[in-house]
């Protein structure tokens, strides 16, 4: 299993203020982390795709900007990238003491600093022409799916 264990997800976490001091024993990570990666997306985890027909519908979704999609030891999913309406400049989440769960079960041990997405995928596809390569290597008469 990969770091991806959330399954309906938007990863998130006990976002830190700022950098902690030397010492302290605080993980000061999330403050050195500038582009807080994990407000900025979601995952969701969909159907395993096994016909033509399902590899279709994921190309349409895939051709959309900012929707991607993965396969790792828990499945397959939708990354979709979109910032949080509630991440503050700096990092700071909005919402902190009413965020929800997903975000507050969220750790940073092992998050998409360390390994990216596409690092840590067995299949990843940010383009139509990505998964259309694919689905033509899967599926011997792919051109032949509207007939
Ligand atoms: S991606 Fe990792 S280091 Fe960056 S804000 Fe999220 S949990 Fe913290
Ligand atoms: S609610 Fe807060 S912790 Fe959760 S994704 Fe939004 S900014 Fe991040």
């Amino acid at each position: 299993m990969t770091r991806k264990t959330v399954v309906t997800s938007v990863p998130v976490l006990d976002l830190m203020p700022s950098p902690q001091p030397a010492g302290s024993g605080v993980d000061n990570k999330c403050g050195r982390c500038t582009r807080s990666i994990c407000c900025n997306s979601i995952n969701q985890q969909v159907p395993t795709p096994r016909s033509k027909s399902d590899f279709d519908h994921l190309l349409w979704q895939v051709a959309h900007e900012g929707i991607n999609l993965f396969k790792d030891s828990d499945g397959w999913f939708l990354h979709i990238e979109s910032r949080c309406a509630h991440l503050q400049p700096g990092g700071f989440c909005g919402i902190y003491e009413k965020r929800p769960e997903v975000c507050r079960d969220y750790s940073n041990d092992f998050c998409e600093l360390d390994e990216s997405i596409p690092e840590g995928s067995e299949l990843f596809f940010s383009t139509y022409a990505q998964l259309d390569a694919y689905c033509r290597a899967r599926f011997k008469q792919w051109d032949k799916r509207f007939d």
